[in-house]
């Protein structure tokens, strides 16, 4: 039998071409894992050398404030399995590091359906239950059944079921009380063999020339309208260096939420189950003037307040610029918006 190919370790390597913040960042050792043996190894190095690991996917939800200390492992974990089928249901597994809108492709295409609104989401599949993934009334949620993880400090493979990952809004456990404790290898997750058509948001019946809730459409022109919106819409990383919503949409409960539509009759708002609002925080921002807005080499995306561009600055430069616009929000509005993105190397 011949040995597994052993991973190479690079120290002092660049990061600016793994994140579209396209951010200058080094990380102290980096590698590119392909399996779970490669992976084993990357924590057995870690481990000997006394390092800390972070885990990298596609690097578009990031925030790289300076150089990263000990080992950066990059998931590059590749396949897609169907291993349960019935006339409804079929479940599949992918590996951590299929692209996310290539394996909703692949999945339109066999008539497994659930992740249209899901399409163009930029990242691997490895970190899509880390922030769950979200779009167009659509959450990784709605759909997943486990994920296969490697416990970074024992080496220890486990299975996590739905319940375990304790999924919220842009939330799971991966980043409260499991915050980088676990290297994802593989999610599995419950698709429909029958169209199950959601076009519960009013960009997307519009672009269908459908009204609000109706399923005239089929998932494969939804995914091309949700395609379509998000081109237009959202600056492309590869052209204007950004992250997506910089900004999480914060909720906040009834009696805040009055004595704001007191003073601001026209501000959206969209009631939760739990009671209180969700309020766009890119009409937050763009209240307080910051649409378009360049500070140095960063600033707001002039279509689109919620998405933050980097023009060549520095991940401090962008975190001192968010700043400013947090601390605009709280004062006008009483409101605390939360950065979306993981921010790494802020004091390395
Ligand atoms: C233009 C644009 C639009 C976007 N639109 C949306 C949107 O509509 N909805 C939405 O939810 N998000 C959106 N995002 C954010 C981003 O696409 C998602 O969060 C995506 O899941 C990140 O995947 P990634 O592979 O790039 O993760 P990375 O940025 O590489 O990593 C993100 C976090 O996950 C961790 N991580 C990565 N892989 C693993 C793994 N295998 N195991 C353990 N931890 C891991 C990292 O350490 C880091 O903490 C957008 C981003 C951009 C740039």
């Amino acid at each position: 039998m011949t040995a597994p190919p052993s991973i190479e370790i690079v120290s002092q390597a660049s990061l600016k071409g793994f994140n579209s913040l396209s951010l200058p960042s080094s990380a102290e050792f980096f590698c590119s894992v392909t399996d779970e043996h490669q992976i084993q190894q990357a924590l057995d190095y870690a481990r000997d050398n006394d390092l800390t690991v972070t885990p990298l996917g596609g690097g578009s939800n990031l925030v790289l404030a300076g150089d990263i200390a000990g080992l950066v492992i990059y998931l590059d974990l590749k396949g897609i399995s169907c291993h349960e089928f019935d006339s409804d249901v079929v479940h599949i597994s992918l590996a951590a590091g299929e692209n996310w809108h290539k394996a909703v492709e692949y999945c339109l295409e066999q008539g497994w359906y659930g992740l249209e609104n899901l399409s163009l989401i930029p990242g691997n599949i490895g970190a899509a239950p880390i922030q769950n993934i979200g779009a167009y009334g659509v959450e990784l949620r709605d759909y997943f059944i486990s994920l296969k993880a490697i416990d970074i400090s024992t080496g220890e493979v486990v299975v996590m079921d739905k319940q375990a990952c304790e999924f919220g809004y842009r939330d799971s456990i991966f980043k409260q009380a499991l915050n980088n404790r676990f290297l994802i290898t593989e999610v599995t997750l419950a698709l429909s063999t029958r169209a199950n058509i959601n076009i519960g948001y009013p960009a997307l019946a519009e672009a269908l020339g459908v009204g609000l809730g109706q399923d005239a459409s089929t998932p494969k022109m939804v995914s091309a309208a949700v395609c379509a919106i998000r081109r237009a819409k959202l600056p492309d990383p590869e052209v204007i260096p950004n992250a997506g919503s910089f900004f999480k949409n914060p909720v906040v409960g009834s009696d805040a939420l009055n004595e704001l539509l007191k003073a601001n009759k026209t501000m959206p708002h969209y009631p939760q189950d739990q009671g209180g609002a969700k309020i766009p925080a890119a009409w937050l921002i763009d209240q307080c003037e910051f649409k378009g807005l360049r500070s140095g080499n960063v600033g707001v995306h002039e279509h689109q307040a919620l998405v933050l561009v980097n023009f060549g600055g520095t991940g401090t430069e962008l975190l001192a610029f968010a700043g400013s616009i947090q601390d605009a929000v709280q004062e006008r509005f009483s409101i605390a918006l939360e950065i979306e993105p993981r921010i790494y190397g802020l004091n390395e």
